[in-house]
């Protein structure tokens, strides 16, 4: 495999980070998880801006254009015939002295991996998901906003650590108020009749791709979207529920804190929307050429 780093493809053997990069030392950097679909790569602007976004809100300043990022990640996907696959840019505060100082970092590094990735076991988009919420409340705006897609994902971990002792392999993360934010690694909607409910970002929710994707082909299909504070009652009476994300996808979930949704199975509205969301990614995307 060849990995994209700071401007050069290297072997994947060669493809190494200093023991004194802040984004090791600390989780001090930001990233980005991306899709290609039959040979575009789907929503690569909308990344490339959260990520510069990102590295805005931790004064991060990312060592090129967003034209020649969006240039290197069609690049690292040509380098390994990536077609279909997930592509992960990390740019890490670089390299500096041992102290949390970051100014005593000279220059970001940025690493493009062009992989694949299976997150959920195909059958669970059939069955749909069992999920639990969670003790680990959803990191307050006020210390690092959940609206930063950062390198220190330990809040989410945390919550998964959760969750999978629990035996479920997802969950919802409340805020520190007790509305729903969203799951460790992915958005949550609900569906309650024609009308689709996400939280709004400034509940805990990071401002999904796809989640803006879904908010936009829905309307489409006749539904109605809103992003409203929603409660653990909302979840339980909900008609259907899913997650939505870049590795994820939409996926249904069927059970939350062994609470049966719905009718226990992925819904018609669920199964619609992802039929679109899947047709949209096929046609659309920035050419890999
Ligand atoms: N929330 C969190 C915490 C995430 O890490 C992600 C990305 N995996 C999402 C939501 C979904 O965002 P996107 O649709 O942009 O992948």
């Amino acid at each position: 495999m060849k990995i994209w780093m700071n401007g050069k493809s290297v072997d994947e053997k060669d493809a190494k980070v200093s023991v004194f990069d802040h984004g090791l030392l600390y989780g001090d950097g930001v990233f980005e998880g991306i899709r290609a679909y039959n040979g575009r790569v789907f929503m690569c602007d909308e990344h490339i801006d959260r990520l510069y976004r990102s590295a805005q809100a931790i004064t991060l300043t990312i060592p090129m254009t967003k034209k020649a990022m969006a240039k290197a990640v069609v690049e690292a996907c040509k380098a390994n015939r990536i077609r279909n696959g997930y592509v992960r840019l990390v740019v890490t505060r670089g390299i500096g002295s041992l102290g949390l100082n970051p100014y005593t970092c000279k220059k970001a590094q940025v690493i493009i991996i062009a992989a694949g990735i299976q997150l959920y076991p195909k059958k669970l988009y059939d069955t749909g998901l069992a999920i639990v919420t969670v003790g680990t409340t959803r990191n307050q705006a006020e210390a690092v906003n959940p609206r930063i897609k950062s390198l220190n994902y330990l809040n989410n971990i945390l919550a998964k650590i959760e969750a999978i002792n629990a035996g479920a392999m997802e969950c919802i993360m409340l805020n520190s108020q007790g509305y729903v934010a969203e799951a460790s690694g992915d958005n949550i909607f609900i569906v309650k009749g024609d009308t689709l409910i996400t939280p709004p970002s400034w509940c805990g929710a990071l401002e999904g791709i796809t989640r803006n994707v879904v908010m936009k082909l829905a309307p489409e299909q006749g539904y109605k979207v809103k992003e409203d504070v929603l409660t653990r009652y909302d979840l339980y009476t909900a008609d259907e529920m899913f997650l939505t994300g870049t590795a994820a996808e939409i996926i249904s979930v069927v059970n939350v804190d062994r609470r049966v949704i719905g009718n226990g199975k992925p819904g018609p509205v669920t199964r619609e929307l992802g039929r679109h969301f899947h047709a949209f990614a096929q046609s659309s995307g920035t050419p890999i050429t």
